[in-house]
């Protein structure tokens, strides 16, 4: 089972009950299809650390032939600017000093060991995310996880962390890789399925609305494709000037200020 470190930073949040919705807030049913590295967990460690751990591994190899790669180790800040922005992986490895047949070697590697255990230990959960759940459940969402995660791992750390009773419905991939190739059209297959059957559930169509939320601009191509407003959020693997250019419905810092706003918009519905 994939364990993540529970993120000992997770901050203290008003009771959700607090919020807990009179009838009238039910009066629209609203079903929010989440992503899950980004929203809810924070990948970026992880992702530090294979490209550490990538980097390392291939000087070791070329110098047990004998050769002396003169490597520059990036910062996690500069790292994940870098992803935030969507900069491809050779040209990263171009700027940590790689060249030619070395680059591939070190991208074959990180693609090998991205998803190891050691690795998967490294993600935490995001600040303030069982709040944003709770909150969203009592207020009468309905909450579908939508990821390119291998769908027994994403089962497997939200029960770990005691999460997943907020989900009703959990569609991930069977491919180990998806999550970190990330691409758009494989997402919206996923998304496709999750609301054909939100609508055959829905028995009142006119009164039902749904949201997507996601950290990347496939969770937005998503969205759009299958017609339902989107909330980009910056906390993840994306910057927000990056996002803005896929034109988002909204975009929000991450999933607390998100739920703030469906939870404000849902009153005003009402
Ligand atoms: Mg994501």
């Amino acid at each position: 089972m994939a364990k993540t470190a529970v993120s000992s930073s997770e901050q203290p949040y008003p009771n959700p009950c607090f919020y807990r919705s009179d009838a009238q807030h039910r009066s629209v049913q609203t079903t929010v299809f989440c992503d899950f590295d980004g929203p809810i967990v924070d990948v970026s460690d992880r992702y530090y650390s294979t490209y550490q751990q990538g980097l390392s591994e291939v000087k070791s190899i070329y110098e047990a032939e004998g050769e002396i790669l003169p490597l520059v180790m990036l910062s996690k800040a500069q790292f994940w600017q870098m992803k935030q922005e969507r900069t491809p992986d050779p040209e990263i490895a171009l700027r940590s000093g790689l060249r030619g047949q070395q680059i591939e070697r070190f991208l074959q590697r990180v693609r090998q060991i991205v998803n190891q255990p050691d690795l998967l230990h490294r993600d935490q959960l995001q600040p303030g995310v069982r709040w944003a759940l709770s909150l969203l459940q009592a207020r009468g969402m309905r909450l579908v996880l939508v990821t390119l995660r291998c769908q027994q791992q994403a089962e497997s750390i939200l029960q770990h962390y005691g999460l997943i009773q907020f989900f009703s419905e959990i569609y991930g991939s069977d491919n180990q890789q998806a999550a970190y190739f990330n691409q758009a059209d494989h997402k919206t297959q996923l998304l496709k399925t999750a609301i054909a059957s939100w609508q055959s559930s829905v028995r009142f169509p006119e009164a039902a609305s749904a949201w997507m939320i996601g950290d990347t601009e496939a969770d937005i191509l998503a969205g759009q494709a299958t017609d339902i407003p989107t909330i980009a959020l910056t906390c993840g693997i994306r910057s927000q000037n990056y996002l803005q250019r896929f034109q988002p419905t909204h975009i929000h810092a991450d999933l607390v200020a998100a739920t703030h706003y469906l939870v404000k918009t849902q009153a005003i519905a009402a």
